[in-house]
C-alpha cells in the first residue's frame, strides 16, 4: 500500500520545531499579561457567516482562502482563518460589552486555502491580541508597543522594521477610494488579474500587491495623505508622537493597507528581511466598524496577529529539556524491576527513559543518542545484591548503588 502523506500546506511540528513554537507562544503570553491581556480561545470552527459577513464586499478574493464546508447537519461551517472575527463574535455572544475595555490574548491554528510556499501554509499558527472598547490613539500606541515588546522579548525586534500607516476615517477613505479607482482604471492595462477584480470593490488592497506589474502601477498611485480629514490626521499624529515618546521607532509606509473595509486609522506591520518574500511577522490595525457589522453595539477595537511559524524561525534556539536518566534492564528480572524503579524515580521528579528491547550495547547507544546524563543498569548480578549500577555518561565512571539509595545518589544527575 502507498504510504499516506500529509495534506498539502500542512506540516508536522516535530519536537525541535515544537520547542520553538512553545517559546514564541509562552513568551507572547507573558508579555501580553504585563499589559493586562488575559488568554482566551474561540472555537476552531464557526458558522461561515462569522467570517463571511465582515469581509462583505471584498468576498471575492479573501473568501477563496476560506476552508468552508457543509457539516453532516447541513450547517455552513468555516475553519477560522483569523482570530479577530471570532473574538468579536465571542464578546457579543457572551455579553461582554458591559465592561469595556476588554483585553484578550489568544493563540492557535488558523486555516487558509493558500498556495503553499516558504513561510505560507494552509494550516499555520498565530498569536493574537485584541483591545476592544478603546477608541483613542493612546490605545493604538499601547497595541503597537505591545507588539514591539513581544518581539523584543523574543530577541527579534532588532531584525524587524515597524511600518506604519493610517487608513483614516470613513470620510477620508471614501475620498481616497474614489481617487484610487480613477487612477487604477486609467492604468488597468498594467494590473494583474487579481487586482483588476479588486479594482471596484477593494482598490486599497491593490496597493498591497506583490505582483511586479502592480508594483509598477502602484509607484505613481495617489497617496492617502492628501485625502485625510483633519480629524484623521490629528489621530495619526497623536499615535506617532506616542510611539516616539516610548522609543518605538517606525517608518511610514503609505502603501501599507488592510484589505477589509472596517479597518480604519492605524495600520502597522513588523517586517523582517530574514525570511525572504514572506517577511511580515506581525500585522494589525484598528477595526472600529467591525463590532457593529457583527451585530453588536458600535464599539471600537484594535488588534494584531503574528505568525508563529515565522517567529519560530527567527528566534534563537530555546533551551532543550532536561537530560534524562536511561534505565537499562538486562535479563527478565531486570526488565520487571526497571519498571518499578523508573516509576519511583519519575514520581520523585526525575526524567527517565526506558528502551524496552536490545542488549546492553544497543541500549547504551540509545542512551547516548537521547543525551542521557546517566544510566541505571539493572543486571542479574546487581539485582541479586539489591543494587544497580549507575554510570555517569559524561565521565564514564560507574558505581554500584543500593536500590534504596538510588534517588539520593542520582540527585546530581537530575
Ligand atoms: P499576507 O499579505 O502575507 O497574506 P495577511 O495580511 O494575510 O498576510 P494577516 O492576516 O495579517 O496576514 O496575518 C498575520 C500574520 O500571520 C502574518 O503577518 C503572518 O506572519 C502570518 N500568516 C498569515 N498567513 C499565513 C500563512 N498562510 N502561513 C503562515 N503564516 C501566515
Ligand atoms: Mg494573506
Amino acid at each position: 500500500m502507498p504510504a499516506l502523506q500529509p495534506a498539502r500546506g500542512t506540516q508536522d511540528i516535530l519536537p525541535e520545531a515544537m520547542r520553538r513554537h512553545r517559546a514564541v507562544i509562552d513568551t507572547a503570553r507573558i508579555v501580553a499579561a504585563r499589559y493586562g491581556y488575559e488568554e482566551m480561545a474561540t472555537p476552531i470552527f464557526e458558522f461561515t457567516e462569522v467570517f463571511a459577513r465582515p469581509i462583505g464586499e471584498a468576498t471575492d478574493i479573501v473568501a477563496k482562502e476560506m476552508y468552508t464546508f457543509a457539516d453532516r447537519g447541513g450547517e455552513e461551517i468555516t475553519l477560522r482563518p483569523e482570530y479577530t472575527a471570532g473574538i468579536v463574535r465571542a464578546v457579543i455572544s457572551n455579553g461582554l460589552t458591559q465592561n469595556l475595555p476588554i483585553k484578550f490574548f489568544a493563540c492557535g491554528p488558523m486555516f487558509r486555502y493558500e498556495r503553499p510556499q516558504k513561510g505560507r501554509f494552509r494550516q499555520f499558527h498565530q498569536i493574537d491580541v485584541e483591545l476592544i472598547g478603546a477608541g483613542t490613539p493612546e490605545a493604538d500606541v499601547e497595541m503597537i508597543a505591545l507588539g514591539a515588546d513581544t518581539l523584543a522579548e523574543l530577541g527579534v525586534l532588532g531584525h524587524c522594521e515597524l511600518q506604519l500607516n493610517t487608513l483614516g476615517d470613513a470620510d477620508s477613505r471614501q475620498a481616497y477610494r474614489a481617487a484610487l479607482v480613477d487612477y487604477f482604471s486609467a492604468h488597468r492595462h498594467g494590473l494583474s488579474e487579481d487586482s483588476l477584480r479588486r479594482l471596484e470593490r477593494n482598490p486599497l488592497r491593490i496597493l498591497d500587491s506583490k505582483d511586479a506589474g502592480d508594483v509598477a502601477v502602484n509607484a505613481a498611485a495617489p497617496s492617502f495623505d492628501s485625502y485625510l480629514t483633519e480629524a484623521a490626521r490629528d489621530f495619526f499624529a497623536t499615535v506617532c508622537r506616542g510611539l516616539t515618546a516610548l522609543g518605538v521607532t517606525y517608518r511610514l509606509n503609505p502603501r501599507l493597507v488592510r484589505g477589509l473595509d472596517y479597518y480604519c486609522h492605524t495600520a502597522f506591520e513588523f517586517v523582517t528581511e530574514q525570511l525572504g518574500a514572506q517577511g511580515t511577522v506581525l500585522g494589525g490595525g484598528r477595526y472600529d466598524g467591525l463590532m457593529k457589522l457583527m451585530g453588536g453595539p458600535d464599539v471600537p477595537g484594535i488588534g494584531w496577529a503574528a505568525g508563529v511559524e515565522r517567529l519560530a524561525l527567527l528566534i534563537a534556539a530555546p533551551p532543550v529539556p532536561p537530560r534524562p536518566i536511561a534505565m537499562i534492564a538486562l535479563g527478565d528480572a531486570g526488565e520487571g524491576k526497571a519498571m518499578t524503579v523508573a516509576h519511583e524515580l519519575r514520581r520523585a521528579g526525575f526524567t527517565v527513559d526506558q528502551a524496552y528491547s536490545g542488549n546492553l550495547s544497543r541500549r547504551m547507544k540509545r542512551a547516548n543518542k537521547i543525551a542521557a546524563r546517566a544510566a541505571v543498569i539493572l543486571g542479574d548480578d546487581e539485582l541479586a545484591r539489591g543494587s544497580a549500577a549507575v554510570r555517569d555518561l559524561d565521565t564514564g565512571e560507574q558505581i554500584e548503588v543500593p536500590l534504596a539509595q538510588l534517588k539520593d545518589r542520582l540527585a546530581p544527575f537530575r
